[in-house]
């Protein structure tokens, strides 16, 4: 596919970077993934305000502007001839001529975009498709910094394979006896009827997702609030969903075994999930 590499657009599998980036040496950046629904970046702005907001957490005071980026997804978009797609964006420090750890006055970015397909979008809410996740419970081992989207996700990874080690497909992660949220994704819970998530903090990401749901359990008029759940709420909740861009929202019919309410995706989730796909729909139609 076509990707993109500091102002030029290029072959993905030729695009390399110097071994003195930043980003090699130290994980030295931030990204973005943005889903493309029909063509067009799904709630672009949040996430072009959330990647500025990464860049300057990490001391970076580099910006493209919000259409200079959307300038880049577009051409993306068009080249590869992709209507559902996910864009990955990239920007690391860039390269210095010595290993130092000081972070160096002049930023010399590394600006990478790339493009993969999505499935296509589910006209009729076919709500059998869609797949339910079982997860594990584990200590949050990552940093204190979980609400800057940085590329060093080896903590990620790794709590990710415990649970694929353990047959399930997912971890939540716990801190503080607090779950705070997946190794890629943002924590729901529903109990008689309230939508409940953790509220922002360092420990987890402020996921566009997540607004959006928020947003739209607002709209509909479904009560939800944002506040702490302590782990051993997860198995007593009636739904436990998982939301992020590329996910859109997973429902989760087993944490540690424990089935969660009927063990199939619950009633309030598949009315949020019509709600996601109705707006989706709206863009589709240029509405
Ligand atoms: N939390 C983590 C750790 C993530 O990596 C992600 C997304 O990849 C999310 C939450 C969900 O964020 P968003 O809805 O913006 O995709």
């Amino acid at each position: 596919s076509v990707a993109y590499l500091n102002g030029e657009f290029q072959n993905l599998e030729q695009a390399t970077v110097p071994v003195l980036d930043r980003g090699f040496l130290f994980g030295d950046g931030v990204y973005e993934v943005i889903p493309v629904y029909a063509g067009k970046p799904f709630r672009f702005s949040s996430h072009i305000k959330r990647l500025h907001k990464s860049l300057s957490a990490i001391l970076m005071s580099f910006e493209l502007s919000e259409s200079e980026w959307l300038r880049i997804c577009e051409e993306l978009i068009a080249q590869n001839e992709l209507d559902n797609a996910s864009i990955y964006l990239q920007v690391t420090r860039g390269s210095y001529i010595d290993r130092h750890h000081d972070i160096p006055a002049l930023d010399t970015p590394t600006v990478f975009a790339m493009i993969s397909p999505l499935p296509p979008v589910k006209k009729d809410w076919q709500v059998a498709d869609i797949k339910s996740y079982s997860v594990i419970t584990e200590e949050d081992i990552r940093w204190q910094r979980c609400d800057i989207k940085a590329i060093t996700l080896l903590a990620n990874c790794m709590l990710k394979q415990k649970a694929l080690e353990s047959g399930a497909d997912d971890t939540i992660l716990v801190r503080n006896n607090e779950a705070s949220e997946a190794t890629s994704s943002n924590l729901f819970i529903v109990r008689d009827g309230v939508i409940i998530t953790p509220p922002l903090s360092e420990h987890l990401l402020a996921g566009v997702t997540r607004e959006f749901i928020l947003a739209l359990a607002s709209r509909h008029e479904i009560p939800f609030e944002e506040r702490a759940i302590p782990e051993h709420e997860l198995e007593l909740a009636d739904e436990v969903w998982l939301t992020s861009s590329t996910k859109e929202i997973r429902p989760v019919i087993r944490v540690n075994g424990v089935t969660i309410g009927e063990g199939v995706a619950g009633p309030v989730w598949c009315r949020m999930y019509q709600y996601y796909q109705e707006l989706k729909e709206q863009l589709y139609l240029g509405q």
